[in-house]
């Protein structure tokens, strides 16, 4: 073993998060040996992943699925495994330094809290796992000694723009304002969002993605996961958080400081940028991105959130302000709603209806969060109360 070598594993590495992740590592040979992957669907495409990267396991959800997968391998001497334990067995392994959270949504706590409590380098795609573990998740990352790296590119961003000591934050800054496309509805009549079809709302003007956080980039709730987010990896008051609609995508964030001076990161928008930045830090390696070209540039330019068209954003301040649990709550409505618009059983306006009505029904009384256990129930009873909304609203 290579001391020098980081051992990697990436949670979700099918995803797009993931298979940037690897297009990253593939360009740095001699930084990174990759330990192990896991992917949900796909198993033609872990395959791959495995025949190039020679993983020593791979996660998979089902003893089906995981026969496929060996059936693919022939040769390629990875374990196969199966299941959610032995996605948190293997985050938390003593083989492993670093850990790349890209599963979408809920489904990723346990093993981004497996992976905290083990001390390892965290690096964390998978939002929807701190808007759910909220503090818990923090006290875990604190307890367990882990460094916890933001990989979304507007918290990859503050990160940037924050000195390496932490106790230094608080007093330097005023507020952060984090950047947002818009989506592809930015100019839309709201009275026209109820048309809007799966195949529109996954349809980025600026990034490539998953089908989930592209649906959440259309309603701004992506937005809304990212102040919660932010809220708890810089230890920030709801209020100073802050939300402005850039459309270019460049400035992927800022720090308001205490002396009213800005700072800003900006790029070409690819992920690859803040994926390599957490896995090289504090170093900086290439990522493949392409570098801006500031003479290409037309403008950057900047507009308010209309609450009419977006008026789930507004529900990330709500749910902060509301009793521990309530993001929890947020997230898996919008989780449930999400799936339901995109198998074209609610209209997408709809999608806000189920958020705003399980947090209006859950977050006045919500019991004590003291584990994850606690979480995880709480998780399961929003989800089965939007299923509910759902089908009325599909009736
Ligand atoms: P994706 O849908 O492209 O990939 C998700 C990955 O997770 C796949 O490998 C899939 O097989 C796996 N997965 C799905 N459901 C699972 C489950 N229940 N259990 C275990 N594994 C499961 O998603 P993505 O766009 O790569 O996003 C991943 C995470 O990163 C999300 O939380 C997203 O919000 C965040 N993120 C993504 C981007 C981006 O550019 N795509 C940017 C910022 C943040
Ligand atoms: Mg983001």
């Amino acid at each position: 073993m290579n001391p020098s070598v980081q051992r990697l594993v990436i949670l979700g590495s099918t995803g797009s998060v993931g298979t940037s992740t690897l297009d990253v590592v593939a360009r740095h040979p001699e930084r990174f040996e990759v330990v192990g992957l896991s992917a949900f669907q796909r198993m033609d495409a872990l395959a791959a992943q495995c025949r190039q990267f020679r993983p020593r396991v791979a996660v998979v959800p089902t003893e089906e699925r995981a026969a496929v997968l060996r059936g693919l391998l022939d040769g390629v001497a990875t374990e196969v495994v199966v299941g959610a334990q032995a996605l948190c067995d293997m985050a938390a392994a003593s083989d492993v330094d670093s850990v790349m959270a890209a599963i979408v949504g809920a489904a990723g706590l346990p093993p981004c809290m497996a992976a905290a409590r083990a001390g390892k380098r965290l690096l964390l795609a998978n939002k929807e796992a701190l808007v759910v573990g909220a503090g818990l998740f923090m006290q875990a990352v604190e307890e367990g000694g882990a460094t916890l790296l933001p990989i979304d590119s507007e918290h990859s961003a503050i990160f940037q723009c924050l000195p390496e000591d932490r106790g230094t934050w608080a007093q330097r800054i005023d507020h952060i304002v984090l950047t947002a496309s818009g989506g592809p509805f930015r100019q839309r009549a709201p009275d026209s969002l109820h048309d809007i079809t799966p195949e529109q709302a996954v349809a980025h003007p600026n990034w490539v993605m998953g089908r989930k956080i592209s649906v959440d980039s259309a309603t701004m709730m992506n937005k809304a996961l990212e102040v919660i987010e932010a809220r708890w990896l810089f230890s920030l008051e709801p209020e100073r958080v802050q939300v402005v609609i850039h459309p270019q995508s460049i400035i992927h964030s800022m720090v308001v400081c205490r002396d009213a001076s800005v700072l800003a990161q900006l790029g070409t928008p690819d992920m690859r940028v803040p994926i390599t930045y957490g896995l090289s830090y504090p170093e900086r390696i290439e990522s493949g991105a392409p570098r801006l070209d500031f003479l290409q540039l037309s403008a950057l330019s900047f507009e308010p959130v209309d609450p009419l068209r977006f008026p789930g954003l507004q529900l990330a301040w709500e749910a902060l302000r509301a009793p521990a649990g309530s993001t929890a709550v947020l997230n898996a409505a919008n989780e449930e709603a999400v799936a339901a618009f995109l198998d074209r059983r609610i209209r997408f306006t709809d999608i806000h209806r189920v958020n705003a009505g399980t947090i209006e029904a859950l977050a006045p009384r919500l019991g004590p969060v003291t584990g994850i256990g606690d979480l995880l129930a709480l998780d399961e009873r929003a989800r089965t109360h939007a299923r509910g909304a759902i089908q009325g609203l599909a009736a």
